[in-house]
């Protein structure tokens, strides 16, 4: 069975009214379409986890800064309805795609702005990306009333913001989070690879191979030294046609370096790379 569709906020307003009544527990996966296996493993978590579940597919336009690819995004509705109905055998997922217009009305004012772990990083790159992520991810929240939502590993400063700010604002939902599903190269799954040409794709696993020479680097060759540790991953990275915006070793919970040259685990190792056009984020958290 295809997924239900909903597009407008009131429907979804009064199916979600009904399923709280019945007591049924509601699973949210927010997401922006072109929908991967990395998407579904956070479906299948919430079909797990949850009675209903809710898919959003929204292109929000306020997490994208002018210049980037809000307009060339791939919007693919039809095959993610299809890859979403092999997950539907119990007819208990809606998919919530609304327009725009929809979401951002006229005469919208209200922003949520999260400082702290949303500065560093992505948020030094793209400075207004954090807002609109965060706005739209509440207003998701509310709209849905889900009691858990699914988030990857994938975007991992991102997961760190919404959980801030759901603690900041008491909002009452349950974060949880899945591990990076990959290529079987190692390419972490994103809709923009897409974007890569064949031998472009080839040269981006050098995010990932970067990420396996560092947890090699401190696990087993015991390297505690972040700028020796820091200085190969930039090694493997480095190419004319690449740009590195970030490839750093940080505290898990800051987001930022901890004092001093000693790695001290966990770390978290949060890299972006545009590879040709295309900016490409990886991570690897080790314990
Ligand atoms: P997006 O459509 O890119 O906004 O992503 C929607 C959700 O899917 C976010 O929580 C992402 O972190 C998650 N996601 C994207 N790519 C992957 C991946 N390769 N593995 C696991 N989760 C992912």
């Amino acid at each position: 069975m295809k997924p239900k569709v909903v597009r407008e906020c009131a429907e979804l307003h009064s199916l979600v009214k009904s399923l709280h009544r019945q007591g049924l527990r509601i699973g949210l996966v927010p997401t922006m379409g072109a929908l991967h296996a990395g998407h579904i493993s956070l479906v299948k978590e919430s079909l797990k986890n949850s009675d209903w579940t809710i898919v959003s597919i929204f292109v929000n336009p306020t997490q994208f800064a002018p210049g980037e690819d809000f307009e060339k995004y791939p919007r693919t509705l039809e095959s993610d309805l299809a890859l979403l109905e092999a997950e539907n055998e119990k007819e208990n997922i809606i998919v919530f795609t609304p327009s725009a217009d929809e979401m951002y009305p006229k005469n919208f004012y209200s922003y949520v702005d999260v400082a702290g772990v949303a500065q560093p990083l992505e948020g030094a790159f793209r400075p207004t990306h954090f807002r609109g992520v965060a706005t739209v991810v509440l207003k998701l929240f509310n709209m849905t009333r889900a009691d858990v939502a699914f988030f990857g590993q994938k975007d991992f400063q991102q997961v760190q913001v919404i959980r801030q700010f759901v603690r900041d604002l008491n909002v009452p939902i349950e974060i949880r989070m899945s591990p990076i599903k990959r290529e079987e190269d190692g390419l972490a799954m994103s809709s923009r690879n897409r974007y890569l040409s064949s031998e472009a794709r080839q040269r981006a696993l050098c995010l990932s191979d970067s990420l396996n020479r560092a947890k090699e680097m401190i696990l087993s060759q015991n390297c505690r030294s972040r700028s020796a540790v820091e200085a190969e991953i930039r090694k493997i990275l480095e190419h004319p046609k690449h740009s590195i915006d970030y490839a750093v070793i940080v505290d898990p919970e800051t987001l930022l370096p901890r004092p001093g040259d000693e790695i001290v685990l966990p770390v978290a190792i949060l890299l972006a790379v545009r590879v040709d056009d295309t900016r490409l984020i990886d991570n690897l958290v080790i314990d």
